[in-house]
């Protein structure tokens, strides 16, 4: 239902609203006197109405007008039964588009447009002046180096010999293992288990082939069939089915040094002219400012990532494509580096861990979904799995192209005057 200036406001929820008002005014003084509660009202109310209603009882209690939250046109249907519960609205996150970057990846091949969530000004030009170099050398090199969704089970055991013994005790049962994880989906595939001993503690590493998902919520469900039966065969208990040696969404040397997700590494080859006519700066310049600030820098912070704003462009393209936003966090972890070549400079970034999906999660959104159709990677991939690793190889590409960018601003001595122009009112 389109309002006076042609927005949505909750699909369809203005004729329903008119019809409804005995029984809203029913549902709010429940709400008022605490007999429904306010998750309740999915229950009550079809999805449009229950997040109609709740919103107008929370701006009844705090006195907050969030009239453009009750603007949307995604499919409420399928995001409440699946994405967000207690739903009120969105959050509309603006969308530039940076390109075209051209790509030589194993899985990705061609010219894309990158679709790019944020609020940041000046990260959209940033990215897109990184593209405009990346094709005009011809094309970033992107492979995907390893691919493997990964989720720890931690168990107590009695002692350090108990420790030990569960842990031979997985290696002799591998292919038990496997075939009980196995039996939860029909997509995924138990790739490698690694155990690690910390005293009576057992950490048990499952690393899952998940073809185009993410995976957390397919790998979870099959760490606990595995985690049950490692419980049953050894007499360890099974403590937490995250032991935090997944390592989910926290910063962890152990992703940054085994992978997770999709580790991707891109790189392009660009001449002293391409250098000087895009970048505005030269190779040797280049060379140093990445040497003292991502690489020296990074290591005297104590920072366990080594690039200049990976994370930015991760974020930006997770939110963009309804990945899990809090994985941008192990984005952060790149590295970036520039080797000076007789031509002019090879500038690399290798991303260790990026956990992303093309189906499943958020990424059925709809307006995520477009995005993903935009890179031609929404749904499942033929044969499964291509999907998420072109999607992979994209991201990948895309942070070249950013820290591309931001080397050169900062070797120009251009970043604080880009900023001054584009990211303020
Ligand atoms: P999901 O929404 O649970 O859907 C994944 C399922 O899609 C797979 O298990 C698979 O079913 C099916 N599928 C259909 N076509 C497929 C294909 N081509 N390739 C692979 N699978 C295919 O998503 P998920 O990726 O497992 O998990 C992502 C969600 O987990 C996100 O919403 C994220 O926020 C959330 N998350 C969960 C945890 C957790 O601990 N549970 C932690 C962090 C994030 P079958 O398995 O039946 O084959």
């Amino acid at each position: 239902m389109a309002d006076d200036s042609g927005h949505q406001r909750g699909r369809g929820s203005g004729a329903k609203a008119g019809q409804n008002n005995e029984r809203d005014t029913i549902i709010r003084n429940k709400l008022r006197d605490g007999s429904l509660r306010l998750y309740e009202l999915d229950r009550e109310l079809a999805p449009i109405d229950a997040i109609r209603v709740r919103r107008e009882y929370i701006e009844e209690l705090t006195g907050a007008k969030l009239e453009n939250i009750g603007i949307f046109s995604i499919d409420v249907e399928r995001v409440t039964k699946r994405n967000c519960e207690n739903m009120i609205g969105t959050v509309q996150v603006p969308v530039g588009v940076a390109g075209p970057i051209r790509i030589k990846g194993g899985h990705a091949q061609g010219d894309f447009w990158l679709p790019l969530a944020t609020t940041e000004g000046a990260l959209v030009a940033s990215v897109n002046r990184g593209c405009s170099a990346i094709t005009k050398a011809g094309g970033a090199d992107v492979r995907l180096l390893r691919d493997g969704m990964t989720r720890a089970p931690v168990f107590a055991t009695d002692s350090v010999a108990h420790a030990v013994q569960v842990c031979d005790w997985v290696t002799a049962h591998r292919d038990e293992l496997r075939a009980a994880a196995e039996s939860t989906t029909s997509h995924g595939k138990l790739s490698d288990i690694v155990t690690f001993v910390a005293g009576t503690s057992v950490f048990v590493r499952l690393e899952f082939d998940t073809k185009d998902a993410m995976g957390m919520n397919m790998v979870t469900i099959a760490s606990a069939k595995v985690g049950d039966l490692i419980a049953q065969g050894t007499g360890a208990r099974l403590v937490a089915l995250s032991g935090n040696m997944c390592a989910d969404k926290k910063p962890a040397a152990i992703n940054a040094i085994m992978g997770r997700g999709r580790s991707v590494v891109a790189g392009i080859a660009l001449t002293h002219d391409q250098i000087s006519s895009i970048l505005k700066t030269d190779a040797k310049t280049l060379f140093e400012v990445n040497y003292r600030k991502n690489l020296v820098g990074s290591a005297r912070a104590g920072a366990m990532g080594f690039n200049a704003h990976a994370a930015n462009v991760v974020a930006a393209m997770f939110i963009a494509c309804g990945q899990d936003a809090a994985h941008s966090i192990d984005g952060s972890t790149c590295i970036t580096t520039v080797d000076q070549t007789e031509t002019g400079a090879y500038v690399a970034v290798t991303l260790p861990s990026l956990p992303v999906g093309t189906v499943g999660g958020g990424t059925g959104v709809d307006t995520q979904q477009e995005c993903l159709k935009l890179l031609g990677v929404a749904g499942s991939g033929n044969p499964p799995g291509t999907n998420a690793k072109k999607l992979a190889e994209i991201i990948g590409a895309a942070v070249l192209a950013g820290e591309l960018s931001l080397l050169g601003a900062l070797a120009a001595q251009h970043l604080a005057r880009a900023h001054q122009q584009l990211g303020r009112g």
